[in-house]
């Protein structure tokens, strides 16, 4: 799911999105509930509408934003109460208000509060918080039962999982949730600050104690080797910031590896980002040609590059679903891994 805090996946009309072939983009709650706030929204038909976006939405449920926010941040039996970022004020954000924003968004699939934490943190905390994040998991599930979104389309409901740093409160904290009546499950609070062999650890162990053919969703994460490594853990859906976010910094996904659209070499280069991949950039423009317009400032260079990415992740997604039913997968992920790594990609997982 390319990532689209306030409604829009920076620099991408929803044509631009289709043509990347992205089935599914994310929303941010807390954002949007902020601004322009959740009932403008449902006012206007829902975020479908109010984007012009026709496929599938997933909105997270605004308890990782408002955990970033730090120092503004209170966590109580209640809920979350935070200071806006926009204009300081008090709002405090309950598992029951999280689900009525989503409601009111009218997203495809909804997520239910928990409680974040970052790592390191000592395991009395890691169990309150996964405690109440089973809570919070409960009054969530409760409360969306009883709305209606924009239009009464139909909600699907993720349960969050936590459980810190600590792979059996995870395993425990994965078989409870997995008790509650929903339709999928996100693993949340991973990559918070623990090693990457670490986050992988945690994962698995959270991957192995679900429901083998309920979709399971790793929030906030990651590299093109990340995702590899998350499939052969059981993932199904991802969100990451990677792909856009590097594109406006010059930064290209090719499968030789990252290209610095920026560096000197490519000043006279003739050649696509990537001669295997099919977005308008690489049909039509060289990297001179990008470089050029990076360099001078121009938003189409923010544009193409991120178009291209986007393509770029949901080519190696596709692909790994048709290695995935031709039984094929685990070379795929390795051929893959070995051509990108040694081009100077993502550094090896257990680095
Ligand atoms: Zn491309």
């Amino acid at each position: 799911m390319p990532v689209g805090t306030q409604g829009s996946v920076k620099g991408l009309s929803p044509a631009d999105l289709r043509a990347s072939g992205t089935q599914i983009i994310l929303a941010n709650t807390y954002h949007l509930m902020l601004r322009p706030g959740s009932k403008v929204i449902r006012d206007l038909g829902g975020l479908h509408r109010f984007m012009a976006w026709d496929r599938p939405v997933l909105t997270d449920s605004g308890g990782y934003q408002v955990l970033s926010l730090k120092g503004l941040v209170k966590v109580a039996e209640e809920g979350v109460e935070f200071r806006s970022h926009l204009d300081g004020a008090l709002e405090l954000l309950t598992p029951e208000r999280a689900m009525e924003v989503q409601a009111d968004l009218g997203s495809d699939i909804a997520v239910t509060l928990d409680h974040a934490v970052l790592l390191p943190l000592d395991p009395a905390a890691q169990r309150e918080a996964g405690e109440r994040t089973i809570r919070w998991t409960e009054r969530s599930l409760r409360r969306a039962r009883t709305l209606e979104s924009p239009g009464g389309l139909g909600q699907l409901l993720f349960a969050i999982i936590q459980g810190g740093g600590s792979a059996s409160l995870r395993k425990e904290m994965a078989t409870r949730t997995a008790a509650f009546e929903c339709d999928g499950f996100a693993i949340g609070g991973l990559s918070v600050g623990e090693e990457k062999r670490e986050t992988w650890a945690l994962a698995r162990a959270t991957a192995e104690a679900l429901p083998v053919d309920w979709p399971r969703y790793l929030m906030g994460m990651g590299t093109p080797l990340d995702l590899l490594e998350g499939i052969a853990c059981g993932i199904d859906l991802f969100d990451c910031v990677l792909p856009t976010r590097n594109a406006r910094n010059g930064m290209a996904f090719s499968m030789d590896g990252p290209i610095n659209i920026r560096n000197a070499e490519h000043t006279r280069s003739e050649r696509p980002l990537d001669s295997e991949c099919a977005c308008e950039a690489c049909a039509l423009m060289s990297r001179a040609y990008l470089r050029h317009l990076h360099l001078a400032g121009e938003i189409l260079a923010h544009r193409m590059l991120t178009l291209h990415n986007v393509t770029f992740y949901q080519t190696l997604m596709e692909a790994a679903r048709r290695a995935i039913e031709r039984g094929l997968y685990q070379q795929y992920a390795r051929e893959f891994s070995e051509r990108y790594r040694e081009r100077g990609g993502d550094p090896p997982a257990s680095a």
